[in-house]
């Protein structure tokens, strides 16, 4: 990497996603992960350039110094707090530069308020700019193309606040994912080259192995997306005392062994797209990799392994009527769900649905900053827009009743695995104050140790399937 000294200080951040600075969210939800992708990029700086690093979730944005480049990463719900900062940034004279999922989907938005915008990963396109920055001639737009993790410099860890996070050891060892999910941002953002593909698994390893303490949180779109690299991965994890959590599809769980290898290795708690339990529903979204699965056999399976679930469900889809909202919340409680991630169906830009929403004339609005799966953008097909909206603030209310807590919690095999369920589901849950009170006095470093205790084994998994005893948690994003 040629970086010249004319880089003295580059700035990376973070923009509070709109929904995280509603007078109803989450604090702990926005508190969860560091900016892992901006940190990525940073390791390709040299050494004595000077790098800070701001997340607006979690720290007020210090906006009045002089960088020589700022570095904002966009998505859909960030962008108008984005281009503000960019803007400011820029009457300062100080260079800016624009990518992400949103800049990705709509580079022509985003150029004005840049000097330069990226689309794409920035594996191959950030080192090129930096070159070209350092020689005086910056290119006003990169498009990424070449997919490789080979030969990354090291996450610069060291730049991230782990104090404010809930869970510092976020983790990500793949790109993209293979399936093709018709409202997935991943087709539009790895356009133009590989849509799929994983570091070695050494590095992967060696890169786990830099964590302190034993929680990681893998957030890659599907951690199992190459059973060879998934099931290498995991044997290599086998006896580093880890405990983690992961992404996976419905058809990876049960096309083989490698969830067993990866419950061996200490897998915890699945984030689950199941999204929806109508099969003509799966296949016009495109889910093909759901289609004709038993989703019973699919939690059974976790089960057995003391793995708990996030169940990730979308409501919207053209064949959803009325009765969908209960339907979902039913089956979830009934087959002990942990936690649930309810949607309303997206339709982002860059999207194969998108296209077709707009082509139908159904896309009711532009304004990004209602683009956060909680409110309707769109015309629905069997539903009133505010039947949509109903339906899934009451999904919510529903799933998180005492009541349904305490069904669902007792749907597992295991008293233990029971307990767990409730205790974490009522505590993600119903104490919010609790959570608020820890982030405002910046102590979520002391929750980290408890959170390592329940997702703690209480005997491990074997590859051969049985799992002796065990404890999981999963954290509802
Ligand atoms: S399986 Fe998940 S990550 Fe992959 S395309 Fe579908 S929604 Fe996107």
């Amino acid at each position: 990497m040629n970086a010249k000294p004319r880089l003295r200080h580059v700035k990376f951040i973070l923009p509070a996603l709109t929904e995280a600075t509603s007078p109803y969210w989450r604090p702990i939800k926005y508190s969860l992960f560091p900016p892992l992708g901006l940190a990525t990029l940073a390791g390709h700086l040299d050494p004595d350039i000077a790098v800070t690093l701001q997340d607006e979730h979690v720290e007020t944005l210090d906006l009045d110094d002089h960088p020589d480049l700022v570095a904002i990463q966009v998505y859909i719900t960030n962008a108008r707090r984005a281009y503000q900062i960019a803007d400011h940034y820029r009457a300062r004279g100080v260079y800016v530069i624009l990518g992400g999922l949103h800049v990705t989907s709509l580079p022509d938005e985003a150029a004005p308020h840049a000097d330069t915008i990226f689309t794409g990963p920035g594996e191959d396109t950030f080192p090129r700019f930096l070159e070209d920055f350092a020689a005086g001639r910056p290119l006003p737009r990169y498009d990424s193309t070449t997919r490789t993790l080979a030969n990354l410099p090291p996450i610069r860890r060291d730049l991230i606040k782990r104090r404010l996070y809930l869970v510092p050891n976020s983790i990500v060892v793949t790109r993209g994912c293979p399936h093709h999910c018709s409202f997935c941002y991943k087709d539009a953002f790895f356009t133009g080259g590989r849509t799929f593909y994983t570091q070695t698994v050494d590095a992967a390893l060696r890169e786990i192995a830099r964590l302190p303490g034993r929680h990681l949180y893998f957030l890659d779109d599907h951690l199992l997306g190459n059973p060879r690299f998934a099931r290498d991965l995991f044997r290599g994890m086998r006896g580093m005392g880890r405990v983690f959590q992961a992404a996976a599809t419905v058809d990876s769980i049960l096309r083989d062994d490698v969830i067993v290898e990866a419950a061996a290795a200490g897998l915890r708690s699945l984030f689950v797209g199941f999204e929806t339990l109508s099969q003509s529903s799966l296949a016009s979204a495109h889910k093909r990799q759901n289609l004709g699965r038993s989703y019973a056999a699919v939690v059974r399976k976790l089960d057995d392994l003391g793995i708990m679930i996030n169940g990730s469900f979308v409501f919207g889809l053209d064949g959803d009527d009325r009765d969908v909202f209960a339907r979902t919340v039913d089956w979830a409680v009934e087959n002990g769900i942990t936690t649930a991630t309810f949607h309303i169906l997206t339709p982002y830009p860059g999207t194969a649905l998108y296209a077709d929403m707009a082509a139908q004339g159904r896309i009711v609005t532009h304004d990004w900053d209602l683009y956060d799966t909680r409110h309707v953008v769109y015309r629905p097909n069997q539903l009133t827009p505010d039947e949509l909206k109903r339906g899934y603030d009451w999904s919510y209310e529903a799933f998180y009743r005492w009541g349904s807590i305490a069904r669902a919690a007792s749907a597992h095999s295991s008293a233990k695995h029971s307990l767990k369920h409730f205790f974490y589901s009522a505590g993600w849950k119903k104490f919010e104050p609790a959570w608020d009170f820890v982030i405002r006095v910046k102590q979520l470093t002391q929750i980290r140790p408890l959170l390592e205790a329940v997702l703690a084994p209480v005997g491990q998994p074997t590859p051969d399937g049985s799992a002796q005893g065990e404890s999981a948690v999963t954290l509802s994003v």
